[in-house]
């Protein structure tokens, strides 16, 4: 493992389909696994904790961010900023620790761009019909931003062809083992690996 290069993984996915869980169960089955926390200006939801899930900020202190050029990407949604801090990402990865960002479409492409090996998986649902379900069923949302999201989900839809996977979840165990299978698989690629290292040995 000395020598093993960390990978940005990009997962994103409709808003309501699950990849909170997903995410948990990713990063609780890859010891070389790091969550990037990303900062919003979004007030945390209820059991969100500041540090954990996200930094909170104050829209000044977003700004302010930007303006030191803190964030290797940022995006503003209808209503709040997201952005993904450089200090999450460059640490990690210098170390061979692979960092899991959850990413909008938006900050997927981005980042797409800037690190091409990167890779992108996109969480499905089952079925429309299930995650405009999920999604009012969870009951943290006002009936705006419920509609909010569901013309996110269209806008967001067009993007899918774009990612380098497509992971349904419909039981969240078993997309976190795709998923996982996915990041095995992309470490064993020729491209990450230093086959060299095989005839330095035998100098
Ligand atoms: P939520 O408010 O539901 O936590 O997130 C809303 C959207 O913002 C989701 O699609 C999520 O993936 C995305 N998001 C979260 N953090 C970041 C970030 O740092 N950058 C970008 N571009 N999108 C983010």
């Amino acid at each position: 493992m000395d020598d093993r290069k960390g990978m940005l993984i990009v997962v994103s996915g409709f808003s309501g389909v699950g990849k909170g869980t997903v995410i948990q169960l990713l990063i609780d089955s890859l010891p070389h696994l790091q969550f990037s926390i990303s900062c919003t200006t979004r007030k945390p939801r209820v059991g969100e904790e500041n540090g954990v899930n996200y930094f909170f900020l104050s829209e000044e202190e977003f700004e302010s961010k930007i303006a030191a050029g803190e964030f290797v990407e940022y995006t503003k949604t209808f209503t709040n900023y997201y952005g993904t801090l450089k200090s999450e990402i460059d640490k990690p990865l210098a170390h061979g620790v692979d960092v899991l960002l959850e990413l909008n479409v938006v900050g997927a492409r981005n980042i797409k761009e800037m690190y091409p090996d990167s890779v992108t998986i996109f969480i499905t649902p089952p079925s429309i019909d299930v995650l405009k379900a999920r999604l009012i069923g969870r009951g943290t949302e006002s009936p705006e931003s419920i509609a909010r999201r569901l013309k996110e989900i269209e806008i967001e839809s067009k993007e899918i062809e774009h990612y380098d996977y497509c992971v349904t979840n419909n039981i969240a165990r078993s997309c976190a083992d795709k998923i996982v299978n996915i990041i095995r698989s992309e470490h064993l690629k020729v491209s990450r690996q230093n086959v060299k290292k095989l005839f330095d040995a035998e100098a």
